[in-house]
Protein backbone atom coordinates (compact mmCIF):
# COMPACT_ATOMS: atom_id res chain seq x y z
CA UNK A 1 0.00 0.00 0.00
CA UNK A 2 1.47 3.66 -1.18
CA UNK A 3 2.18 5.48 2.02
CA UNK A 4 1.61 9.42 1.06
CA UNK A 5 -2.28 10.38 2.14
CA UNK A 6 -3.40 12.77 -0.09
CA UNK A 7 -7.16 14.34 -0.33
CA UNK A 8 -8.67 11.30 1.89
CA UNK A 9 -6.33 8.84 -0.84
CA UNK A 10 -3.07 7.00 0.05
CA UNK A 11 -1.41 7.57 -3.08
CA UNK A 12 2.78 6.89 -4.57
CA UNK A 13 4.97 9.57 -5.21
CA UNK A 14 4.13 10.84 -8.93
CA UNK A 15 7.98 10.70 -9.95
CA UNK A 16 8.24 7.17 -8.14
CA UNK A 17 10.97 8.09 -6.09
CA UNK A 18 11.30 5.68 -2.95
CA UNK A 19 13.63 5.51 0.25
CA UNK A 20 15.05 2.51 2.64
CA UNK A 21 13.76 2.73 6.33
CA UNK A 22 17.23 1.14 8.56
CA UNK A 23 17.07 0.03 12.06
CA UNK A 24 19.91 2.23 13.74
CA UNK A 25 20.59 -0.43 16.30
CA UNK A 26 21.43 -3.05 13.20
CA UNK A 27 20.80 -1.53 10.05
CA UNK A 28 18.35 -3.74 9.02
CA UNK A 29 15.86 -3.15 6.42
CA UNK A 30 12.59 -2.02 8.32
CA UNK A 31 10.87 -1.08 4.96
CA UNK A 32 10.93 1.50 1.55
CA UNK A 33 8.48 3.80 1.77
CA UNK A 34 7.58 6.27 -0.79
CA UNK A 35 9.31 9.84 -1.07
CA UNK A 36 7.23 13.10 -2.07
CA UNK A 37 8.50 15.28 -4.44
CA UNK A 38 7.46 19.14 -4.87
CA UNK A 39 4.35 18.14 -7.11
CA UNK A 40 3.12 15.69 -4.07
CA UNK A 41 3.31 18.36 -1.67
CA UNK A 42 1.47 21.10 -3.98
CA UNK A 43 -1.39 18.41 -3.67
CA UNK A 44 -1.48 17.79 -0.55
CA UNK A 45 -1.49 21.54 0.29
CA UNK A 46 -4.47 21.97 -2.32
CA UNK A 47 -5.96 18.96 -0.69
CA UNK A 48 -5.71 20.93 2.95
CA UNK A 49 -6.86 24.30 1.67
CA UNK A 50 -9.81 23.11 -0.22
CA UNK A 51 -10.71 20.88 3.23
CA UNK A 52 -10.11 24.37 4.78
CA UNK A 53 -12.31 26.67 2.61
CA UNK A 54 -14.79 24.09 1.54
CA UNK A 55 -15.39 21.18 3.43
CA UNK A 56 -17.09 20.31 6.94
CA UNK A 57 -13.63 20.18 9.95
CA UNK A 58 -13.43 23.96 10.27
CA UNK A 59 -17.44 24.09 11.02
CA UNK A 60 -17.59 20.92 12.89
CA UNK A 61 -18.93 21.80 16.55
CA UNK A 62 -16.15 22.10 18.86
CA UNK A 63 -17.79 19.38 21.15
CA UNK A 64 -17.98 16.53 18.05
CA UNK A 65 -14.05 17.79 17.38
CA UNK A 66 -13.80 16.85 20.76
CA UNK A 67 -15.38 13.45 20.82
CA UNK A 68 -13.73 12.63 17.82
CA UNK A 69 -9.55 13.24 18.79
CA UNK A 70 -11.38 10.69 22.49
CA UNK A 71 -12.03 8.21 19.47
CA UNK A 72 -8.34 8.89 18.35
CA UNK A 73 -6.99 8.36 21.82
CA UNK A 74 -8.98 5.06 22.28
CA UNK A 75 -8.01 3.52 19.21
CA UNK A 76 -4.03 4.55 19.58
CA UNK A 77 -4.41 2.20 23.05
CA UNK A 78 -6.13 -0.31 20.75
CA UNK A 79 -2.77 -0.50 18.01
CA UNK A 80 -0.55 -0.06 21.17
CA UNK A 81 1.72 -3.10 20.75
CA UNK A 82 1.90 -2.25 17.08
CA UNK A 83 2.72 1.40 16.87
CA UNK A 84 5.32 0.92 20.02
CA UNK A 85 7.05 -1.63 17.80
CA UNK A 86 7.05 0.18 14.80
CA UNK A 87 8.42 3.41 16.46
CA UNK A 88 11.25 0.96 18.02
CA UNK A 89 12.44 -0.46 14.67
CA UNK A 90 12.50 3.43 12.91
CA UNK A 91 14.29 4.84 16.20
CA UNK A 92 16.30 2.00 17.81
CA UNK A 93 14.35 2.71 20.77
CA UNK A 94 14.45 0.49 23.69
CA UNK A 95 10.33 -1.24 23.01
CA UNK A 96 9.56 0.16 26.90
CA UNK A 97 10.04 3.45 26.06
CA UNK A 98 8.42 3.15 22.92
CA UNK A 99 5.02 2.04 24.87
CA UNK A 100 5.32 4.75 27.79
CA UNK A 101 5.49 7.00 24.66
CA UNK A 102 2.44 5.43 23.19
CA UNK A 103 0.28 5.96 26.67
CA UNK A 104 1.35 10.18 26.47
CA UNK A 105 0.38 9.99 23.08
CA UNK A 106 -3.19 8.90 23.95
CA UNK A 107 -3.37 11.53 27.02
CA UNK A 108 -2.15 13.89 24.55
CA UNK A 109 -5.34 12.99 22.00
CA UNK A 110 -7.61 13.29 24.90
CA UNK A 111 -6.39 16.05 27.01
CA UNK A 112 -7.18 18.43 23.66
CA UNK A 113 -10.20 16.36 23.01
CA UNK A 114 -11.78 17.43 26.48
CA UNK A 115 -10.08 21.07 26.44
CA UNK A 116 -11.67 21.98 23.06
CA UNK A 117 -15.39 20.03 24.00
CA UNK A 118 -15.49 22.37 27.44
CA UNK A 119 -14.32 25.53 25.22
CA UNK A 120 -13.25 28.14 27.86
CA UNK A 121 -11.40 30.73 25.70
CA UNK A 122 -14.62 32.52 24.02
CA UNK A 123 -14.95 35.50 26.04
CA UNK A 124 -18.76 37.90 26.15
CA UNK A 125 -17.31 41.62 26.59
CA UNK A 126 -19.17 44.09 28.66
CA UNK A 127 -18.84 47.09 26.57
CA UNK A 128 -21.17 49.42 29.14
CA UNK A 129 -23.69 49.46 26.43
CA UNK A 130 -27.11 47.37 26.18
CA UNK A 131 -27.12 47.98 22.58
CA UNK A 132 -23.87 46.55 21.91
CA UNK A 133 -23.43 42.42 21.84
CA UNK A 134 -19.45 42.08 21.92
CA UNK A 135 -17.60 38.80 21.74
CA UNK A 136 -14.05 37.04 21.28
CA UNK A 137 -14.35 34.38 19.74
CA UNK A 138 -11.50 31.54 18.71
CA UNK A 139 -11.21 30.54 15.01
CA UNK A 140 -8.92 28.00 13.37
CA UNK A 141 -5.69 29.54 11.86
CA UNK A 142 -5.98 27.41 8.51
CA UNK A 143 -3.88 24.90 6.42
CA UNK A 144 -0.91 24.00 8.98
CA UNK A 145 1.81 22.68 7.96
CA UNK A 146 3.26 20.34 10.65
CA UNK A 147 6.99 18.92 10.38
CA UNK A 148 8.38 17.09 13.06
CA UNK A 149 12.24 15.46 14.30
CA UNK A 150 12.79 11.94 14.59
CA UNK A 151 14.06 11.32 18.44
CA UNK A 152 10.42 11.20 19.33
CA UNK A 153 8.13 10.66 16.38
CA UNK A 154 4.99 10.20 17.01
CA UNK A 155 4.91 12.02 20.68
CA UNK A 156 5.82 15.26 18.69
CA UNK A 157 3.70 14.87 16.07
CA UNK A 158 0.90 14.26 18.51
CA UNK A 159 1.45 17.58 20.17
CA UNK A 160 0.95 19.13 16.91
CA UNK A 161 -1.74 16.88 14.98
CA UNK A 162 -4.34 16.68 18.06
CA UNK A 163 -4.60 20.61 18.92
CA UNK A 164 -4.42 21.60 15.18
CA UNK A 165 -6.79 19.15 14.36
CA UNK A 166 -9.12 20.14 18.23
CA UNK A 167 -9.32 24.03 17.11
CA UNK A 168 -10.14 22.98 13.21
CA UNK A 169 -7.50 23.43 11.21
CA UNK A 170 -6.59 21.45 8.39
CA UNK A 171 -3.07 19.95 7.92
CA UNK A 172 -0.30 18.77 5.84
CA UNK A 173 2.59 16.41 8.46
CA UNK A 174 6.49 15.78 7.28
CA UNK A 175 7.33 13.65 9.97
CA UNK A 176 11.72 12.95 9.81
CA UNK A 177 12.64 11.10 6.39
CA UNK A 178 14.31 8.42 9.37
CA UNK A 179 11.45 7.72 11.03
CA UNK A 180 7.69 7.47 9.08
CA UNK A 181 5.74 4.67 10.09
CA UNK A 182 3.88 6.41 13.25
CA UNK A 183 3.15 8.97 11.12
CA UNK A 184 1.64 6.45 8.71
CA UNK A 185 -0.28 4.61 11.87
CA UNK A 186 -1.54 7.75 13.34
CA UNK A 187 -3.08 8.86 9.26
CA UNK A 188 -5.01 5.49 9.05
CA UNK A 189 -6.52 5.81 12.45
CA UNK A 190 -7.68 9.70 12.20
CA UNK A 191 -9.49 8.06 8.94
CA UNK A 192 -10.90 5.76 11.04
CA UNK A 193 -12.12 7.88 13.54
CA UNK A 194 -13.91 10.17 11.09
CA UNK A 195 -11.53 12.92 10.18
CA UNK A 196 -12.80 14.23 6.81
CA UNK A 197 -11.11 14.00 3.81
CA UNK A 198 -8.71 16.48 2.72
CA UNK A 199 -8.25 17.90 6.66
CA UNK A 200 -4.84 15.17 7.77
CA UNK A 201 -2.79 14.77 4.68
CA UNK A 202 0.72 12.81 5.27
CA UNK A 203 3.99 13.66 3.05
CA UNK A 204 7.19 11.90 3.34
CA UNK A 205 10.76 12.89 2.25
CA UNK A 206 13.51 15.01 3.21
CA UNK A 207 13.59 18.45 4.77
CA UNK A 208 14.89 20.26 1.92
CA UNK A 209 13.03 18.73 -1.04
CA UNK A 210 9.44 17.81 0.85
CA UNK A 211 9.42 20.27 3.87
CA UNK A 212 11.50 23.44 1.98
CA UNK A 213 7.93 23.41 -0.04
CA UNK A 214 5.59 23.38 2.46
CA UNK A 215 7.20 26.35 4.39
CA UNK A 216 7.13 28.36 1.11
CA UNK A 217 3.92 27.49 -0.53
CA UNK A 218 1.73 30.60 0.09
CA UNK A 219 -1.56 28.31 0.68
CA UNK A 220 -0.30 27.02 3.72
CA UNK A 221 -1.39 29.62 6.46
CA UNK A 222 1.17 28.28 9.60
CA UNK A 223 4.01 26.08 9.83
CA UNK A 224 5.06 24.01 13.25
CA UNK A 225 8.11 23.08 13.58
CA UNK A 226 9.84 20.90 15.85
CA UNK A 227 13.65 20.26 14.98
CA UNK A 228 17.15 21.70 15.30
CA UNK A 229 17.72 25.13 15.59
CA UNK A 230 19.46 25.91 12.68
CA UNK A 231 16.42 24.35 10.72
CA UNK A 232 14.62 26.24 12.78
CA UNK A 233 16.33 29.86 12.01
CA UNK A 234 15.81 28.94 7.74
CA UNK A 235 12.24 28.08 8.58
CA UNK A 236 11.86 31.12 10.10
CA UNK A 237 13.47 33.15 7.47
CA UNK A 238 11.73 30.78 4.55
CA UNK A 239 8.22 32.14 6.03
CA UNK A 240 8.82 35.88 6.13
CA UNK A 241 7.77 36.56 2.56
CA UNK A 242 4.41 35.06 3.23
CA UNK A 243 4.41 36.10 6.65
CA UNK A 244 3.09 32.95 8.44
CA UNK A 245 2.73 31.85 11.92
CA UNK A 246 5.19 30.03 13.28
CA UNK A 247 5.81 27.92 16.54
CA UNK A 248 9.66 26.61 16.70
CA UNK A 249 10.18 24.12 19.33
CA UNK A 250 14.28 23.96 18.97
CA UNK A 251 17.07 22.55 21.28
CA UNK A 252 18.25 22.69 23.91
CA UNK A 253 21.67 21.98 25.89
CA UNK A 254 19.95 22.20 29.55
CA UNK A 255 21.73 22.56 32.80
CA UNK A 256 20.99 20.01 35.76
CA UNK A 257 22.42 22.14 39.06
CA UNK A 258 23.51 19.78 42.02
CA UNK A 259 24.04 22.15 44.96
CA UNK A 260 26.07 20.41 48.28
CA UNK A 261 23.08 19.74 50.25
CA UNK A 262 20.99 17.67 47.77
CA UNK A 263 20.07 13.83 48.14
CA UNK A 264 23.43 12.38 46.83
CA UNK A 265 22.52 9.28 45.61
CA UNK A 266 18.91 10.71 44.06
CA UNK A 267 20.47 12.96 42.35
CA UNK A 268 23.21 10.77 41.35
CA UNK A 269 20.50 8.80 39.68
CA UNK A 270 18.94 11.26 37.77
CA UNK A 271 21.83 12.80 36.43
CA UNK A 272 22.53 10.00 34.85
CA UNK A 273 18.47 9.38 33.45
CA UNK A 274 18.69 13.49 32.88
CA UNK A 275 21.30 12.70 29.92
CA UNK A 276 22.08 8.89 28.79
CA UNK A 277 17.85 8.11 28.26
CA UNK A 278 17.51 7.94 24.68
CA UNK A 279 21.34 8.05 24.54
CA UNK A 280 20.73 11.83 25.49
CA UNK A 281 18.74 12.51 21.95
CA UNK A 282 16.06 13.95 24.01
CA UNK A 283 15.72 17.80 23.59
CA UNK A 284 15.40 18.68 27.21
CA UNK A 285 18.62 16.65 28.30
CA UNK A 286 20.46 17.41 31.07
CA UNK A 287 23.36 17.48 29.45
CA UNK A 288 25.25 20.15 31.75
CA UNK A 289 26.17 19.10 35.05
CA UNK A 290 26.55 22.00 37.21
CA UNK A 291 28.24 20.58 40.82
CA UNK A 292 29.20 22.68 43.92
CA UNK A 293 32.25 22.69 44.53
CA UNK A 294 32.77 20.71 47.64
CA UNK A 295 30.09 17.77 46.39
CA UNK A 296 31.97 17.67 42.83
CA UNK A 297 34.42 15.11 43.19
CA UNK A 298 32.29 12.24 45.25
CA UNK A 299 29.63 13.26 42.73
CA UNK A 300 31.28 13.06 39.64
CA UNK A 301 33.25 9.54 40.56
CA UNK A 302 29.60 7.92 41.12
CA UNK A 303 28.06 9.20 37.84
CA UNK A 304 31.09 7.92 36.14
CA UNK A 305 30.75 4.35 37.67
CA UNK A 306 27.41 3.87 37.46
CA UNK A 307 28.10 5.57 33.27
CA UNK A 308 30.55 2.73 32.49
CA UNK A 309 27.81 0.12 33.77
CA UNK A 310 25.04 1.25 31.73
CA UNK A 311 24.26 -1.56 29.34
CA UNK A 312 23.54 -0.65 25.36
CA UNK A 313 21.60 -2.29 22.75
CA UNK A 314 18.27 -3.12 20.70
CA UNK A 315 15.42 -2.15 20.92
CA UNK A 316 14.06 -5.81 21.91
CA UNK A 317 17.13 -6.43 24.00
CA UNK A 318 15.64 -6.49 27.60
CA UNK A 319 18.99 -6.30 29.36
CA UNK A 320 19.65 -3.04 27.69
CA UNK A 321 19.36 0.37 28.71
CA UNK A 322 19.49 2.50 26.45
CA UNK A 323 19.84 2.07 22.59
CA UNK A 324 21.65 3.22 19.08
CA UNK A 325 22.20 7.11 17.95
CA UNK A 326 19.61 7.49 14.68
CA UNK A 327 22.43 7.49 12.09
CA UNK A 328 25.57 6.95 11.33
CA UNK A 329 26.14 10.20 10.47
CA UNK A 330 25.22 11.42 13.86
CA UNK A 331 27.20 9.12 15.26
CA UNK A 332 29.98 10.89 13.57
CA UNK A 333 28.91 14.28 14.83
CA UNK A 334 28.54 13.28 18.42
CA UNK A 335 32.26 12.04 18.61
CA UNK A 336 33.24 15.79 16.92
CA UNK A 337 31.77 17.46 20.06
CA UNK A 338 33.51 15.26 21.88
CA UNK A 339 37.06 15.51 20.01
CA UNK A 340 36.09 18.97 20.05
CA UNK A 341 35.65 19.17 23.93
CA UNK A 342 39.45 17.14 24.48
CA UNK A 343 40.70 19.66 21.80
CA UNK A 344 39.56 22.73 24.22
CA UNK A 345 40.60 20.85 27.23
CA UNK A 346 37.92 18.88 29.09
CA UNK A 347 38.68 15.62 30.53
CA UNK A 348 37.67 12.31 29.09
CA UNK A 349 36.24 10.36 32.62
CA UNK A 350 34.36 7.44 30.59
CA UNK A 351 33.31 6.43 27.12
CA UNK A 352 34.41 8.72 24.37
CA UNK A 353 33.80 6.01 21.65
CA UNK A 354 31.04 3.62 19.82
CA UNK A 355 31.56 0.36 22.08
CA UNK A 356 33.56 -2.53 21.06
CA UNK A 357 31.31 -5.19 21.86
CA UNK A 358 30.93 -7.63 18.36
CA UNK A 359 27.21 -8.10 18.94
CA UNK A 360 26.42 -4.18 18.64
CA UNK A 361 28.98 -3.77 15.52
CA UNK A 362 25.62 -3.25 12.56
CA UNK A 363 24.17 -0.67 15.23
CA UNK A 364 25.15 3.24 15.42
CA UNK A 365 26.09 2.97 19.25
CA UNK A 366 27.97 5.73 21.39
CA UNK A 367 29.20 4.51 24.71
CA UNK A 368 27.98 7.06 27.80
CA UNK A 369 30.36 9.68 28.03
CA UNK A 370 31.47 11.80 30.95
CA UNK A 371 33.76 15.33 30.22
CA UNK A 372 35.02 16.56 33.21
CA UNK A 373 36.70 20.34 33.78
CA UNK A 374 34.59 21.83 31.35
CA UNK A 375 34.33 25.74 30.69
CA UNK A 376 31.93 28.02 29.82
CA UNK A 377 33.74 29.00 26.32
CA UNK A 378 33.82 25.36 25.39
CA UNK A 379 31.88 24.55 22.08
CA UNK A 380 30.78 21.00 23.58
CA UNK A 381 29.27 23.17 26.92
CA UNK A 382 27.63 25.66 24.29
CA UNK A 383 26.32 23.37 21.72
CA UNK A 384 23.84 20.51 21.54
CA UNK A 385 25.44 17.50 20.42
CA UNK A 386 22.05 15.52 21.07
CA UNK A 387 24.16 12.40 22.40
CA UNK A 388 25.13 10.69 24.99
CA UNK A 389 27.83 13.22 26.41
CA UNK A 390 27.87 14.88 29.52
CA UNK A 391 29.71 18.07 30.32
CA UNK A 392 30.45 18.96 34.09
CA UNK A 393 31.02 22.36 34.97
CA UNK A 394 31.98 22.93 38.98
CA UNK A 395 30.21 26.36 40.93
CA UNK A 396 31.09 27.47 44.22
CA UNK A 397 27.78 29.52 45.06
CA UNK A 398 24.19 30.10 44.22
CA UNK A 399 25.43 33.27 41.97
CA UNK A 400 27.77 31.60 39.89
CA UNK A 401 25.48 28.26 39.34
CA UNK A 402 22.57 30.42 38.17
CA UNK A 403 24.84 32.67 35.58
CA UNK A 404 26.46 29.14 34.34
CA UNK A 405 23.22 27.61 33.99
CA UNK A 406 21.84 30.34 31.78
CA UNK A 407 24.82 31.10 29.98
CA UNK A 408 24.12 29.21 26.46
CA UNK A 409 21.82 30.60 23.65
CA UNK A 410 19.29 28.15 24.72
CA UNK A 411 16.84 27.91 27.18
CA UNK A 412 13.99 25.04 26.95
CA UNK A 413 14.32 23.24 30.53
CA UNK A 414 16.62 22.57 33.73
CA UNK A 415 16.70 21.39 36.92
CA UNK A 416 17.76 21.71 40.29
CA UNK A 417 18.92 19.63 43.07
CA UNK A 418 18.70 20.81 46.89
CA UNK A 419 16.81 20.08 49.99
CA UNK A 420 16.59 23.99 50.94
CA UNK A 421 13.14 24.30 49.57
CA UNK A 422 13.78 28.65 49.44
CA UNK A 423 17.17 28.42 47.33
CA UNK A 424 15.25 25.78 45.00
CA UNK A 425 12.66 28.29 44.16
CA UNK A 426 15.17 31.80 44.13
CA UNK A 427 17.14 29.57 41.62
CA UNK A 428 14.11 28.54 39.08
CA UNK A 429 12.82 31.79 39.23
CA UNK A 430 15.84 32.80 38.09
CA UNK A 431 16.69 29.91 35.32
CA UNK A 432 15.68 31.54 31.55
CA UNK A 433 13.87 28.22 30.67
CA UNK A 434 10.00 26.98 29.50
CA UNK A 435 10.67 24.53 32.18
CA UNK A 436 12.33 23.73 35.45
CA UNK A 437 11.89 20.65 37.73
CA UNK A 438 13.09 20.96 41.17
CA UNK A 439 14.46 17.41 42.74
CA UNK A 440 13.62 15.79 39.50
CA UNK A 441 13.93 15.51 36.10
CA UNK A 442 11.89 15.00 32.54
CA UNK A 443 8.54 14.74 33.55
CA UNK A 444 5.87 16.73 31.58
CA UNK A 445 2.27 16.25 31.54
CA UNK A 446 -0.58 17.45 28.83
CA UNK A 447 -2.18 20.30 31.24
CA UNK A 448 1.59 22.25 31.43
CA UNK A 449 3.14 24.51 28.28
CA UNK A 450 5.88 22.93 27.19
CA UNK A 451 8.35 25.23 25.03
CA UNK A 452 11.36 27.04 25.06
CA UNK A 453 13.01 30.79 26.07
CA UNK A 454 15.61 32.85 24.16
CA UNK A 455 17.15 30.34 21.06
CA UNK A 456 14.52 27.40 22.29
CA UNK A 457 11.94 28.56 20.27
CA UNK A 458 8.89 30.66 19.92
CA UNK A 459 5.52 29.86 21.11
CA UNK A 460 4.52 26.75 23.47
CA UNK A 461 2.84 23.20 22.90
CA UNK A 462 0.55 21.48 25.18
CA UNK A 463 -1.63 23.09 27.75
CA UNK A 464 -4.04 26.04 27.04
CA UNK A 465 -1.61 27.71 25.01
CA UNK A 466 -0.88 24.56 23.06
CA UNK A 467 -4.76 25.16 22.23
CA UNK A 468 -4.44 28.65 21.24
CA UNK A 469 -0.97 28.43 18.77
CA UNK A 470 -3.54 26.99 16.07
CA UNK A 471 -6.62 29.33 16.74
CA UNK A 472 -6.70 32.93 15.99
CA UNK A 473 -9.09 35.54 18.32
CA UNK A 474 -11.56 37.14 16.29
CA UNK A 475 -13.46 40.09 17.94
CA UNK A 476 -17.13 40.45 16.82
CA UNK A 477 -18.97 43.54 17.80
CA UNK A 478 -22.69 43.49 16.83
CA UNK A 479 -24.95 46.80 17.24
CA UNK A 480 -28.18 45.89 18.58
CA UNK A 481 -30.05 49.43 17.29
CA UNK A 482 -28.00 51.04 15.00
CA UNK A 483 -28.90 54.46 14.16
CA UNK A 484 -27.08 57.30 12.26
CA UNK A 485 -24.18 59.04 13.79
CA UNK A 486 -24.13 62.35 11.67
CA UNK A 487 -20.49 62.50 12.49
CA UNK A 488 -19.91 64.10 8.82
CA UNK A 489 -23.68 65.75 8.88
P1 LIG B 1 16.14 18.71 11.99
O1 LIG B 1 16.03 20.17 12.17
O2 LIG B 1 17.26 18.18 11.18
O3 LIG B 1 14.81 18.13 11.27
C1 LIG B 1 13.54 18.27 11.84
C2 LIG B 1 12.50 18.14 10.75
O4 LIG B 1 12.65 19.23 9.84
C3 LIG B 1 12.63 16.88 9.89
O5 LIG B 1 11.34 16.45 9.52
C4 LIG B 1 13.39 17.39 8.68
O6 LIG B 1 13.19 16.62 7.51
C5 LIG B 1 12.77 18.77 8.51
N1 LIG B 1 13.57 19.73 7.78
C6 LIG B 1 14.93 19.81 7.66
N2 LIG B 1 15.27 20.85 6.86
C7 LIG B 1 14.12 21.44 6.48
C8 LIG B 1 13.81 22.56 5.64
N3 LIG B 1 14.76 23.29 5.05
N4 LIG B 1 12.51 22.89 5.48
C9 LIG B 1 11.54 22.20 6.08
N5 LIG B 1 11.76 21.11 6.85
C10 LIG B 1 13.04 20.74 7.06
O7 LIG B 1 16.10 18.06 13.43
P2 LIG B 1 16.24 16.54 13.81
O8 LIG B 1 17.67 16.16 13.68
O9 LIG B 1 15.21 15.72 13.10
O10 LIG B 1 15.80 16.57 15.35
C11 LIG B 1 16.67 16.85 16.38
C12 LIG B 1 16.45 18.27 16.89
O11 LIG B 1 15.09 18.44 17.30
C13 LIG B 1 17.29 18.57 18.10
O12 LIG B 1 17.88 19.84 17.96
C14 LIG B 1 16.27 18.60 19.24
O13 LIG B 1 16.64 19.39 20.34
C15 LIG B 1 15.06 19.11 18.55
N6 LIG B 1 13.85 18.77 19.31
C16 LIG B 1 13.23 19.75 20.04
C17 LIG B 1 12.11 19.44 20.81
C18 LIG B 1 11.41 20.48 21.64
O14 LIG B 1 10.36 20.19 22.20
N7 LIG B 1 11.93 21.70 21.76
C19 LIG B 1 11.62 18.13 20.81
C20 LIG B 1 12.28 17.16 20.05
C21 LIG B 1 13.40 17.50 19.30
Amino acid sequence: MPELFIGGQWTAALDGHTREIRCPADGSLVATVDEAGPKDVAAAVAAARDAFDRGPWPGTPAAERGRLLLRVADLLERDKADLARAESLDTGKRLVESEYDLDDIAGCFRYFGHLVATGGADRVLDTGSPEIDSRVVHEPVGVCALITPWNYPLLQTAWKVAPALAAGNTFVLKPSELTPHTAIGLLRLLTEAGVPPGAANLVLGAGSTTGAPLVTDERVDMVSFTGGVVTGRWIMAAAAPTVKKIALELGGKNPNIVFTDSDFDTAVDYALTAVFLHSGQVCSAGARLLVQEQVHDAFVDEVVARARAIRLGGPFDENARTGPLISAAHRDKVASYVAAGIDEGAVLRCGGAPPDEPSLAGGHYYLPTVLDDCTPDMTVVQEESFGPVLTVERFRDEEEAVALANDTVYGLAGAVWTQDAEKAHRVASRLRAGTVWINDFHPYVPQAEWGGMKQSGIGRELGPAGLHEYQEAKHIWRNTAPRPQRWFT
